[in-house]
């Protein structure tokens, strides 16, 4: 049979696929996406939307919890419908995977449901569900196949032992948790639950959690745990487990002690690995670099030039926005327009309680200006009720550009955008202390600590 040839073709609809094929059409690409599961990828399925979702409920409800006094007539022993919270965010990434649909539709990208494997450097099979293989030559194909949980032998998913994953689609809460794994998804899943009143205990090999953050970040972060009653277990090592009755029972070595600790279930959140294994790319010349991620150059492309790769499977922090910005360099690389990749300001958030956020440059070094603004003194967060944590802005001490920023704060989310634009677009901390913030917001904190760094705070007294 008579191979078809297709112009570009992606592997994989995530949010580094889809937006490439968008990308990629509208420059005028005939575009083919080859998916073997569900549209949208990880992020929207199993990933950022179902955990977004549960921690946008478990705050809610965390927060009324806090208010009781102010509300004393409301139900103070209701509890949350975890069958009704599963149909709301089921309802909203079906609504969500309808809008990506329509928009591949309208941009007339050919969407091919199977499995693909690479035969050599310019063409590929696809294997759809009932096992029937078609092959496919191709003119560029990027490959944006994502990641998926690491495995951990001694613990094999089932019953109790969960991914990050399976533990968002849980139909009734339960008692207690450990999660495995002090990064930040182990940090978002484990305040979600504690929100919920759930008992969690978070063990982590490495001497401290969250090691992406700076130490004051994390000293932050810890108090609030801790006033959440999660238990942290640091440099600890799970051995092994055994089910008993309606509990997993697991053995942790901490140092020389040995510790059993038991709970409904165990959520193992011990990183993620590049789906690159079972591509077939033995069959090409793409090169790997360590741990299995696809070695690419600056404009995204592998060591086989018409195959670019993005997203989860290349080197870097495994985040949707950037798996989408690769997308478009990628697309524009193949319509002919020259692009390298700028990691300068890669906003990174987690999603715990408060919320953590940090772009560009994160710590310190002789040639730059820490200015750090507590939340304790910004009216917004007061009226919150959560004035815990602080916003530190980072600036070159000679020309007083703004290099980076490092915040824990309500919004830091949302926030962090305006840190990213000010490095993107060169902004001084002048630029920034002088922009008119509305008030009360928490984003003053940032034109705040901005004016710390021009030496002339308003709202901070001069010792
Ligand atoms: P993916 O989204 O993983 O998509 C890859 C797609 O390729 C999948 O649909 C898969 O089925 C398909 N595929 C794989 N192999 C093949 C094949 N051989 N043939 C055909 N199709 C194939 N990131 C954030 O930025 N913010 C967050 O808040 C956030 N929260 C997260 C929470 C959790 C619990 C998890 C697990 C992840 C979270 N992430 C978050 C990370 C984010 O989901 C990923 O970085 C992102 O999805 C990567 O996008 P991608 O396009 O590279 O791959």
């Amino acid at each position: 049979m008579r191979k078809k040839n297709l112009d570009t073709v992606i592997i994989g609809s995530g949010p580094g696929g889809y937006v490439a094929a968008i990308r990629a059409a509208q420059l005028g690409q005939h575009v083919t996406i080859i998916e073997k599961d569900n549209i949208g990828g990880t992020c929207l399925n199993t990933g950022c939307i179902p955990s977004k979702s549960l921690i946008a409920i478990a705050k809610k409800w965390a927060d009324y919890k806090k208010h009781q006094q102010i509300f004393p007539n409301l139900d103070q022993s209701s509890k949350i419908n975890m069958e009704e919270f599963q149909k709301l965010k089921n309802k909203n990434i079906l609504k969500l995977q309808r809008g990506i649909s329509h928009l591949l539709d309208n941009n007339r990208i050919e969407i091919i449901s199977g499995e693909a494997m690479f035969l050599n450097n310019s063409s590929l099979s696809v294997t759809d569900g009932s096992g029937v293989s078609s092959t496919f030559s191709f003119n560029h194909c990027i490959i944006a196949t994502g990641s998926e949980p690491r495995k951990l032998p001694e613990f094999p998913w089932g019953n109790k032992i969960l991914s990050s994953s399976h533990v968002l689609n849980l139909q009734s809460l339960p008692e207690d948790i450990i999660i495995l794994g002090g990064g930040y998804i182990g940090i978002e899943l484990g305040c979600a639950y504690a929100n919920l009143g759930v008992k969690v205990t978070i063990i982590e090999e490495q001497e401290d959690i969250l090691l992406l953050a700076d130490q004051d970040i994390r000293k932050v972060l810890k108090r609030q745990l801790m006033k959440k009653n999660i238990k942290l277990i640091s440099n600890a090592i799970a051995m092994d487990y055994k089910e008993e009755e309606q509990k997993v029972k697991i053995k942790v070595q901490v140092k020389e002690n040995t510790l059993q600790i038991e709970a409904d279930y165990l959520i193992v959140s011990a990183g993620r690995i590049p789906r690159t294994y079972a591509l077939g790319l033995d069959n090409t010349d793409i090169e790997l670099s360590e741990n299995g991620f696809i070695h690419v150059d600056p404009s995204l492309k592998t060591s086989v030039p018409s195959i670019f790769a993005i997203g989860d499977v290349v080197k870097g922090p495994a985040l949707a926005h950037k798996a989408s910005y690769e997308g478009k360099l990628a697309a524009e690389v193949i319509s002919g327009n020259y692009y390298s990749v700028d990691y300068k300001a890669i906003p990174l958030v987690v999603f715990s309680d408060p919320e953590i956020a940090l772009t560009g440059q994160t710590e310190g070094n002789e040639n730059t200006l820490e200015s750090m603004f507590q939340m304790g003194a910004n009216g917004r967060a007061l009226t919150l009720n959560q004035a815990e944590g602080f916003i530190k802005i980072f600036s070159d001490k000679a020309t007083r550009h703004i290099k980076g920023a490092a915040i824990i704060a309500p919004n830091a989310s949302e926030i962090i955008t305006e840190v990213t634009v000010a490095i993107e677009a060169g902004w001084t901390v002048d630029d920034l202390a002088l922009t008119i913030h509305p008030h009360p917001t928490i984003s003053e904190a940032i034109m705040e600590a901005a004016e710390l760094a021009t030496g002339l705070p308003i709202h901070v007294p001069i010792i």
